[in-house]
């Protein structure tokens, strides 16, 4: 496989800065020896880095972290609700072997560090991955060589040419085709019901976060024996609630406010004890137990409008059931509302985004969380994912957009199918395959399989 010289050229405006430069004519044969650019470490574009190993195919990953799996981490404490089993994508697993890795119990259940440190850091180590992998790079933008958005003469034959920031210094990088696998964890939506960032959100990030903090570990003193509020109705949510409730054990003054927009709070228990992963369905049935206990106090459905800070403490404003509702006196919000993808950077190529999912747009009706209920998805591979940008694929959870229930087992499947088809592998692309645990929420019986929440549906 070639490892792609890069040289460093001074620009001539600004001293400080330098550009990253590959030195290729653009013409189509040229085009065509390019390696192929994924964006994002995480476990759905490290799995495709292992499938193009595997093909001999050349490749460059760029990461904005400074190591595999960046976004993981920010949740390293929490425990998958899938096993192993479901964690690992096979063609790694095969490559891993080779340098006697350790396969881990595949029925237990990993947390994201874990994840990372027995997983997603040794397959970053291996050599057929390593000398590809650029960590610190952040990409900005991709679009194709001195072709814009507009034109179309000779697009498909121009490479693709990615703008990325390496620790302030522009870089730029040219591909044959790009896998974008740089998830949604990085771009969380605001605690407004609208969607939209005001300004008073914003001036209040002292006391917000954004994801699931370390409750019970390091971040243990900010919240004990205060009045936090969790928004949000899904899993990430149930997290911090479960933690909280811990504190609370040891922190008797800890107050746990629980805001959804869902019309009642049992719609947030999912399928308990009828999911297929015992974890994810146990997630529900504890923080059921919690509201029944008193011990979280629920206020649903609930929109919010505005979050204000008086004297040091946050004010939420909302509605609820038409009449608005204040909740004072909150020290800390923890806002579980979900992510949407950056596509910012992705808009000088052409794509087909789901105009309210903000998924790939052949995806949305198997995701759409308006119209399926039930989180369980067919397998969809290259065909779905095809963009108008011939070779640009959205891959990983990026694809979902703003659903909520990507799952890695279905990343890999897409990131096998794109691969074979770009090494030329037809055949093996067309052939999606793939057994999901189903979630038991589903109305259906899920025995049938024309049900809309089987996986094997067409729904
Ligand atoms: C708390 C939590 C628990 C979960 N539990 C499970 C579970 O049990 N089972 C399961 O199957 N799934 C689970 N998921 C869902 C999903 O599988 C994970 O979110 C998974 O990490 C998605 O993988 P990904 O590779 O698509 O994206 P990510 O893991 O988000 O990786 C994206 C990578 O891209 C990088 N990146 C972002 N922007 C750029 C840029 N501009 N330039 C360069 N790099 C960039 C990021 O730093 C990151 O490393 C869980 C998700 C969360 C949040």
């Amino acid at each position: 496989m070639t490892k792609w010289n890069i040289s460093f050229k001074a620009e001539g405006c600004c001293a400080s800065k330098t550009e990253l430069v590959q030195t290729h004519t653009p013409n189509s044969e040229a085009t065509n020896k390019l390696p192929v650019a994924i964006i994002g470490g995480g476990p759905v574009g490290l799995a495709a880095a292992a499938h193009l190993a595997k093909r001999g195919e050349d490749f460059i990953l760029l990461e904005a972290g400074t190591q595999a799996g960046t976004n993981i981490l920010t949740w390293g404490h929490v425990r998958l609700f899938s096993p192993w089993r479901y964690n690992i994508d096979k063609e790694a697993s095969e490559l891993l072997k080779k340098y006697g890795w350790k396969k881990p119990d595949l029925e237990a259940l990993p947390t994201g560090k874990e994840l990372v440190e027995r997983y997603l850091q040794p397959l970053a180590d291996i050599p057929e991955i390593q000398p590809h992998l650029h960590f610190h790079t952040k990409v900005l933008s991709i679009g194709r060589k001195d072709t814009d958005k507009m034109k179309t003469a000779n697009r498909e034959q121009m490479p693709f040419v990615i703008h990325a920031e390496k620790e302030g210094v522009l870089a730029t990088f040219e591909a044959r085709a790009v896998l974008d696998a740089s998830g949604t964890w990085g771009n969380p939506n605001p605690a407004n019901s609208s969607g939209i960032w005001l300004k008073e959100e914003q001036s209040l990030q002292e006391q917000m976060v954004y994801g699931i903090p370390d409750i019970l570990g390091k971040e243990r003193e900010r919240y004990a024996n205060k009045c936090v509020a969790v928004v949000g109705g899904g899993h990430s949510a149930i997290n911090s609630l479960l933690d909280l409730a811990q504190l609370k054990e040891a922190h008797r003054e800890t107050d746990i406010i629980w805001i959804m927009r869902r019309q009642r709070v049992e719609e947030a228990y999912g399928g308990e004890e009828k999911d297929a992963l015992a974890a994810r369905g146990a997630l529900g049935s504890r923080i059921h137990q919690l509201v029944n206990d008193g011990k979280v106090t629920v206020v649903t459905p609930f929109l919010i409008q505005n979050v204000k800070k008086s004297m040091n403490k946050i004010e939420i404003i909302g509605s609820q059931n038409g009449k608005e509702r204040i909740i004072p006196d909150v020290d800390e919000m923890i806002v579980n509302a979900g992510s949407r993808p950056d596509l910012m950077m992705i808009r000088e190529v052409r794509t087909s985004i789901d105009s309210a999912v903000e998924s790939v747009e052949a995806l949305s009706p198997l995701i759409d969380p308006n119209i399926h209920s039930c989180g369980t998805v067919r397998p969809h591979g290259e065909k779905e994912l095809r963009q108008p940008e011939k070779d640009f694929y959205i891959v990983g959870a990026k694809s979902y957009g703003r659903a909520p229930t990507f799952l890695m087992a279905t990343g890999y499947e897409q990131v096998r199918s794109v691969t074979a088809y770009l090494a030329g592998d037809e055949e093996a692309a067309k052939k999606v395959e793939l057994d999901l645990p189903e979630t038991g929420v589903c109305s259906v019986d899920l025995k049938s399989k024309t049900s809309c929440c089987t996986s094997n549906s067409s729904c």
